[in-house]
């Protein structure tokens, strides 16, 4: 076999091991996060909704009218760039908000947060606490996506914060969890790595006079993703695992 061709052969076999390995991490994935979770003794889905209709009607016209804003917004250079921005999404009135770093390709093709991959796993993770969707808030510290996925850029969090802290002052949720470093560090104003954060209830400030809100920083699930070790898992399972019961929601258990 001439090198060229035995380089190439190397190639196809590296490119092999990439797609088997993400199809086993889809499998298990598929296991961990929907193999059977039950509610010992109790109803799996509870109600999240704490208003009355009008009291959420309003809340949802108050997010339009940041959405509008954050869709006409030109106040860093990521405005021009977009195909879609991405304000969020989810219940009005959700006791819990889920917030990430920015949009990914898909985000900005749809205008919806969370719909890559990254989304799916979240989706997965959101069911296997017995919820859906549609009962939490999930949005992003960018409301459009950075080119090639890269890091935010400071100016780019300062001009795109207040459209969150607006965001969670309308919804008062009772917890936020911040997926991963860049979501922890932002709303908690630290620079504690993410992996010495997560798993312990920290505070979020939104304000002055306003009561700090309980924010659970946890592995972004883009991260999860990349490093699907079972004890990553676990650890993101046992922080959401917190989350349920500081709200007294039943903690579903894996089967087996
Ligand atoms: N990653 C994020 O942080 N946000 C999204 O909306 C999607 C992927």
């Amino acid at each position: 076999m001439s090198l060229a061709v035995s380089v190439i052969t190397m190639r196809r076999m590296a490119n092999e091991t990439d797609v088997n390995k993400a199809v086993r991490q889809h499998a298990e994935m598929e296991q961990f996060f929907t193999g059977g979770f039950t509610v010992k003794g109790q109803a799996q889905s509870q109600p999240v909704q704490r208003a009355d209709a009008a009291a959420t009607a309003e809340k949802q016209a108050q997010l339009d009218k940041i959405a509008e804003e954050v869709r006409a917004c030109r106040k860093c250079g990521l405005g021009s760039l977009r195909t879609n921005a991405v304000p969020g999404e989810g219940n009005p009135d959700a006791r819990i908000v889920f917030v990430g770093e920015g949009p990914g390709a898909d985000e900005d093709a749809q205008g919806k947060p969370f719909v890559g991959r990254a989304g799916q796993l979240l989706d997965k993770i959101i069911k296997a606490m017995g919820l859906q969707r549609s009962d939490v808030y999930i949005c992003n510290i960018l409301k459009c996506r950075p080119p090639d996925n890269r890091d935010p850029k400071p100016d780019e969090i300062f001009s795109c914060l207040p459209f969150l802290q607006q965001q969670i002052e309308i919804i008062e949720p009772e917890i936020i969890v911040a997926l991963g470093a860049h979501a922890a560090k932002t709303l908690l104003e630290t620079t504690k790595p993410i992996g010495q954060l997560r798993g312990q209830f920290q505070q979020y400030y939104p304000g002055l006079g306003k009561k700090p809100i309980k924010l659970m920083p946890t592995y972004h699930t883009a991260y999860l993703l990349r490093n699907y070790s079972k004890d990553n898992r676990r650890r993101v399972w046992e922080d959401m695992k917190k989350v349920l019961a500081e709200l007294g929601l039943p903690i579903p258990e894996r089967a087996g």
